[in-house]
């Protein structure tokens, strides 16, 4: 039965791409959440002292509260 196995083959090719876009979805979702935490302005996550924990502002070389170099 050939015709089975090509309806299978293309059912399987079906699958894998709605698999491929889902999975494309999902990543774009991400993203977006992720541009959404960032806040309002900010590029990107929020950045906080290696030292101390405390937050920093974007473009500060030096901790505020410690004095701690900042990547
Ligand atoms: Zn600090």
């Amino acid at each position: 039965m050939t015709v089975g196995i090509v309806s299978i083959f293309s059912l399987f090719i079906l699958l894998a791409f709605w698999g491929v876009v889902i999975l494309a979805l999902i990543v774009v979702l991400k993203e977006i959440k992720k541009h959404f935490k960032g806040g309002t302005g900010s590029t990107g996550r929020r950045r906080v002292c290696p030292q101390c924990g405390k937050p920093v502002k974007d473009g500060q070389k030096f901790c505020t509260d410690c004095g701690a170099k900042i990547e």
